[in-house]
């Protein structure tokens, strides 16, 4: 049996949702997969509470963000969502899609895992 959960996000360049389905394997949970969900139909699915712990590097399959493809997300760490990112390791700053929070991003940001909450909205 795969062991599978969604994470939600919101899009950094168009504020919209979307849905990154992680998959647990051995080493961890891994997103494998990622669509569009809207608000309401998040709330529908009614995502369990629990907390886990992803590995930022997503895996080959995973297609990135359905709205702007950025190929990795991240979560802020003023309000705990998850934003999508669009990031080529040079420093930058991205600004959260849920609070506003400006997160500065450096060469080097040591963020292989990440916990997060599989109900944020
Ligand atoms: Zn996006
Ligand atoms: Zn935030």
């Amino acid at each position: 049996m795969v062991n599978a959960s969604v994470v939600l996000a919101k899009c950094t360049s168009t504020s919209k949702l979307f849905g990154i389905r992680v998959q647990e394997n051995e080493n961890g949970w891994f997103p494998t997969w990622a669509f569009p969900i809207n608000e309401s139909a998040a709330r529908r699915e009614g995502y369990d509470q629990s907390t886990i712990t992803v590995t930022l590097s997503p895996t080959p399959e995973y297609p990135g963000c359905p709205h702007c493809k950025a190929s990795k997300f991240w979560k802020c760490s003023k309000c705990g969502k998850v934003v999508c990112l669009d990031w080529r390791g040079v420093a930058m700053s991205l600004t959260c899609a849920y609070c506003g929070e400006v997160i500065s991003l450096v060469p080097g940001t040591n963020a292989a895992r990440m916990d997060v909450s599989n109900s944020a909205m």
